[in-house]
């Protein structure tokens, strides 16, 4: 078996674990995926997902019953420091448009806004799966947030261009997506 084959496998079989005793939450199957991805080193969270050991105590405690043992994830992140206020500007655009004020969602929008300051696309950065799954979480964490992308723009353009416009920043190079030279950026596959 190569490498990145048994990479797969053990982020697998450690999801399975999860999955074996998670509560029936929407969230439950979404973390599953997140965290056995943080222990296999595959996306871009940090040391407890980046919720310090105590809330993410209490986060496995809720969602999967404390069952299966986790330990520090070994794997070292370069997240870019240099968006740490980019960071909590997009906690606090998530927090605004939480659907509700629980810890649950709470620790939904902080790995969303820690999963932003990486490079890539932000499913892959998070570690969820796919871009489903991603998809699956805003629209239960943050309905009317995620109503707003009609037209299935990529995650992280579309939540930094909410930003923007909270902020009333309007970078756009163009009046409309569909006259901008930027289009492919923004939308098409994620
Ligand atoms: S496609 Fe162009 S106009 Fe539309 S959000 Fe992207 S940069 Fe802005």
């Amino acid at each position: 078996m190569n490498c990145a084959l048994s990479m797969e496998r053990s982020r697998e079989l450690q999801r399975d674990r999860l999955r074996a005793h998670a509560i029936s939450h929407p969230n439950s199957e979404l973390l599953a995926e997140i965290i056995s991805s943080w222990q296999c080193g595959i996306g871009v969270l940090p040391e407890w997902l980046g919720l310090g050991e105590e809330q993410f105590d209490q986060l496995h405690q809720f969602y999967f019953g404390g069952e299966t043992s986790i330990r520090a994830c070994p794997w070292s992140r370069n997240l870019d420091h240099r968006l740490d206020d980019l960071r909590q500007d997009l906690l606090k655009l998530l927090l605004i448009n939480a659907r509700d004020h629980s810890d649950e969602v709470r620790w939904v929008a902080e790995l969303i806004a820690t999963a932003c300051q990486g490079s890539n696309h932000l499913w892959e950065d998070l570690g969820v799966w796919n871009r489903a799954s991603l998809s699956q979480l805003l629209d239960h964490n943050f309905p009317e947030l995620a109503a707003r992308n009609s037209r299935d723009m990529k995650w992280k353009k579309f939540l930094f261009k909410q930003l923007c416009e909270t902020e009333g920043l309007y970078i756009c190079r163009a009046p409309t997506c569909d006259e901008c030279a930027d289009f492919d950026e923004c939308f098409g596959p994620e």
